[in-house]
């Protein structure tokens, strides 16, 4: 059946109970679309998921901008000291990097909010708020402009607030008492942090900090897989997240959601170019080296990992013919393919015009743009990577690149744990060998974990103490939930 939307029974637009009722539909459309275009419904979040974020929807409301609790914090802020036990407590997550990256910090800063019972508030830098429809009912996460520590963005890891550093200096000791402590504490969790930074992996460590009011927090990562090495948030994790290898998955599905602008990029593609389909392949090519931006290999390697795996049909020498078929009769896969750069995209859709198909299959190549490099602060160029992420969620199988969290986001909006092209060396002679593997789930990987065990202060391997926590495969040092 070619019908669409192919939903048989109504599509379920409140992914059951994970989003909340009461969103206004029109200014975000695809929050209650997004079901009609995926055939993949995805996992079902957990009953106790469900009900801690209607309470922290409820949290949010009272602690959000605009109420009585935000403007006592903020005059907590200002006059430099924690409160006693204040009504309300604050997580700001720095938006910075590329959009996968900062996807996965405002992930990461959720969850965490959500454990520690803190308002999430979203540095609206970087069009984070032209970009993702607000979340929460009855109020936004957006951070005020008016924000009294105007330098936030500016944070990094020479802060003398950070975390890391009042530890070094002794400015911070796990004996103060509450109104001893700062304001404020900077955590930078960024892939070039310290030791005493990751110290916030560890139980003392979180103690300290839960009395601390104001946390602003700058990753590029995606600490989750961290925060389920906290022994004080195992209990309440794996209740929440009895599948653990869809904790980001959930998330995903629901934080972020397209603005009608962006909807409308993601829609119109999809109905032009891969609706029709019998089956949709995202092919996600992400070039950290510019010197493999037109690689014969990296192209190989592309080919022989979809043949392999048998993604997409082989293609016949030239002048073959499969067997001639009725047109529009034969099964036809539509591909999807995503990079900064044209290049593999017009070698693949080409090889399926000048070759016939194996099977006979019908095979359509499309790539929606090609901005040539990474750029920061502009408008389109995010909104189109936001709906090109979006569109590969949307397909039925999907190859990415390994490390790129481009590609991570995908996956996990998608729930599709997907083939990933291994990473090109530098100086690359031939195809990687072999090009690609099956992911084991769909989570992204955490690059930059602490490698310590916080009791017996010392060094530990941390993909080692947990069965649900293992090393990833695309960074053999980085951790993954299983
Ligand atoms: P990562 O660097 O691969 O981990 O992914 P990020 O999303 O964090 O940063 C890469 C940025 O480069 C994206 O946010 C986009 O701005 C741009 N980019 C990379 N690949 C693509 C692509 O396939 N399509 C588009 N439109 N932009 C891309």
């Amino acid at each position: 059946d070619r019908s669409f939307p192919y939903a048989t029974s109504p599509p379920d637009k409140l992914l059951g109970g994970l989003l909340p009722d009461g969103l206004d539909e029109r200014s975000c459309r695809s929050r209650y679309e997004s079901s009609m275009y995926r055939r993949n419904p995805g996992r079902r979040p957990s009953p106790l998921l469900i009900a801690k974020l209607r309470k922290h929807e409820e949290l949010q409301r009272r602690c959000g901008p605009n109420t009585n609790a935000y403007n006592l914090a903020i005059e907590q802020l200002r006059a430099g000291k924690s409160a006693g036990s204040p009504e309300c407590k604050y997580v700001v997550s720095i938006s910075y990097r590329g959009l996968g990256n900062r996807i996965l910090a405002a992930a990461s800063a959720f969850l965490y909010a959500v454990l520690t019972e803190r308002a999430l508030l979203v540095d609206p830098s970087n069009k984070m708020d032209e970009l993702f429809c607000e979340p929460f009912p009855g109020t936004t996460w957006l951070l005020p402009r008016d924000f009294p520590l105007a330098s936030y963005t500016n944070f990094s890891i020479d802060t003398a607030e950070s975390y890391g550093n009042m530890l070094r200096n002794k400015v911070l000791s796990a004996d103060a008492p509450p109104a001893e402590l700062p304001a404020f504490a900077y955590l930078h969790l960024d892939h070039d942090y310290g030791h005493e930074d990751k110290m916030f992996f560890c139980d003392d460590d979180q103690r300290l900090l839960s009395n601390v009011q104001w946390l602003l927090m700058r990753t590029d990562l995606y600490t989750v897989p961290g925060l389920f090495l906290i022994t004080a948030f195992q209990e309440e994790l794996d209740a929440l997240f009895p599948e653990r290898d869809a904790a980001f998955h959930h998330l995903a599905r629901y934080l972020f959601y397209p603005t009608n602008h962006v909807w409308g990029l993601v829609t119109r593609y999809y109905r032009a170019y891969l609706a029709r389909a019998d089956l949709r392949v995202g092919i996600q090519v992400r070039n950290f080296d510019p010197r493999h931006a037109q690689s014969p290999h990296v192209l190989r390697q592309i080919t022989s990992c979809v043949w392999r795996e048998k993604v997409l049909p082989e293609v016949l020498a030239t002048g073959e013919h499969a067997a001639p078929a009725t047109p529009g009769a034969a099964r036809s896969t539509a591909v999807l393919m995503t990079s900064l750069r044209p290049w593999y995209y017009e070698r693949i859709k080409g090889m399926y015009w000048d070759h016939a198909t194996a099977t006979g299959e019908d095979v359509s190549v499309h790539q929606p743009s090609h901005e040539g490099q990474q750029q920061f602060g502009k408008r389109s160029h995010d909104g189109r990577a936001w709906a090109e992420m979006y569109l590969l969620s949307l397909c039925d199988v999907l190859v990415t690149s390994g490390w790129s969290t481009f590609g991570y986001v995908a996956q996990g909006l998608g729930g599709v744990a997907p083939w990933v092209l291994h990473k090109q060396p530098a100086n690359l002679t031939a195809a990687p060998d072999p090009p690609c593997f099956r992911d084991v789930s769909m989570e992204p990987c955490f690059h930059a974990p602490h490698v310590y065990d916080c009791k017996m202060k010392r060094g530990l391997d941390t993909g080692e103490v947990l069965p649900h926590v293992r090393h990833c495969q695309d960074v053999s040092w980085g951790l993954k939930l299983v």
